[in-house]
């Protein structure tokens, strides 16, 4: 393994969007085949258009900002706190955007953060904000918020139910974007407050997403209407106890004990190609083509649930419990009579027919053509490799 290395909030979006504990470990320790950025997993087509579409977007916003006499452009390295504060008083404008900030995070004043949630303390990379709006009031308040040029609109469910379970209103645009978007802001604002905790300074309370035109950023121009605000003091509990209670559990993990699935959104992790083999050569869930991290939630539950009613071998994998667990009907049963949702949702997840011979085995086409993949590799592995005891795959 490498030597550690520190996150940066881009590396946290990713492991959002991701939902893998593997990618976060692996970027902070090193993988253990040393897969780098230059790694031969190369991005998909999808990816790159949206990678694309994502720098158009920010050229055209901050051409538009300049344009309209409302952009500051400061240096693209490192900026001290002071000078940050040097150059937002320096501009006469009441209402302006920095872009091109650069700022260490104050490592220091994390270290509290995590020294408060008893946690093992790790470095931050450069925090890199897109933009920075400036408002000055009146009396020479300097208030400022983080935002954050986004091109894709994605609907991620779970967001919804975090600002249901607050018992906060949220607004359809809120379901438009990824809490990997969030965190990023998010973590950019808890370091600008730190290294903008001057008296004049008041950061405020929201943080926001600035999305294209609905129409499109080719046809139409920017729009203030367009950034969509998010309470960082809704934010906090959340990603507070993520940041220095979780993460750096899940950073500490021996590499064999932190949760992964491979899964259809692998194809465009870095992790890629060391992944695949490994899941193959363990029999996890994800030798399986196309099982979401959900799918792969819901087999989990049914081979818990299977294990206490009746203890599986311990050399089994995953596939092969699943394909032990069909092929015994009576064990099946005992589940269906305790679980039908969880027995039913499994044998959707695993294409097997609605019909089936009278007490025969039942087979699903996805684990059969798993289990003949690993026939080849199985006898290589060590029994202990093929435990189904092995966290989450
Ligand atoms: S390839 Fe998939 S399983 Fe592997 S680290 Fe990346 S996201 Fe996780």
């Amino acid at each position: 393994m490498d030597g550690k290395h520190s996150l940066s909030a881009t590396n946290l979006a990713v492991y959002q969007h991701l939902d893998c504990d593997l990618y976060i470990h692996n970027v902070y320790n090193g993988s253990s085949q040393g897969a780098t950025d230059t790694s031969t997993s190369s991005p998909s087509e999808l990816t790159k258009a949206q990678y694309k579409r994502g720098l158009d977007w920010e050229t055209s916003l901050y051409s538009w900002l300049d344009r309209s006499q409302l952009l500051l452009k400061v240096p693209s390295m490192p900026l001290e706190a002071s000078s940050l504060l040097e150059n937002v008083q320096a501009d006469d404008r009441t209402h302006f955007f920095i872009t091109g900030l650069n700022l260490w995070p104050p490592q220091a004043k994390l270290a509290e953060m995590f020294a408060h949630a008893r946690t093992e303390p790790f470095n931050f990379g450069l925090a890199k904000p897109d933009l920075l709006e400036i408002k000055r009031t009146k009396d020479g308040v300097i208030g400022w918020r983080v935002l954050d040029a986004k091109a894709s609109k994605h609907v991620k469910v779970y967001l919804a139910l975090f600002f249901i379970l607050q018992g906060t209103a949220f607004s359809l645009a809120d379901l438009f974007l990824q809490t990997s978007h969030h965190i990023q802001i998010y973590f950019y604002t808890l370091c600008l407050k730190y290294l903008l905790g001057h008296p004049f300074c008041h950061a405020d309370d929201s943080a926001g997403i600035w999305l294209p035109p609905k129409d499109g950023f080719h046809t139409s121009t920017p729009s203030f209407e367009d950034i969509k605000s998010i309470s960082i003091s809704l934010l906090a509990p959340a990603f507070d106890t993520f940041l220095f209670k979780e993460l750096p559990r899940i950073l500490n993990q021996p590499y064999e004990q932190v949760k992964w699935h491979y899964n259809p959104l692998c194809h465009g992790c870095k992790y890629e190609p060391e992944c695949r083999p490994r899941v193959q050569k363990e029999g996890g869930l994800g030798s399986m083509p196309n099982i979401s991290i959900d799918d792969a939630k819901v087999l989990k539950d049914l081979l818990r649930l299977s294990d206490v009613s009746a203890p599986f071998n311990e050399s089994l994998t995953d596939i092969e419990q699943l394909h032990d667990l069909f092929a015994k009907p009576r064990k099946l049963d005992i589940i269906l009579g305790r679980s039908p949702a969880l027995v039913k949702k499994s044998k959707q997840i695993l294409a097997i027919p609605r019909k089936r011979m009278k007490r025969g085995p039942i087979l699903s086409p996805l684990v059969e053509a798993a289990r003949e993949n690993m026939v080849q590799v199985s006898s290589e592995v060590p029994c202990h490799v093929l435990s189904s005891h092995t966290p989450i795959y």
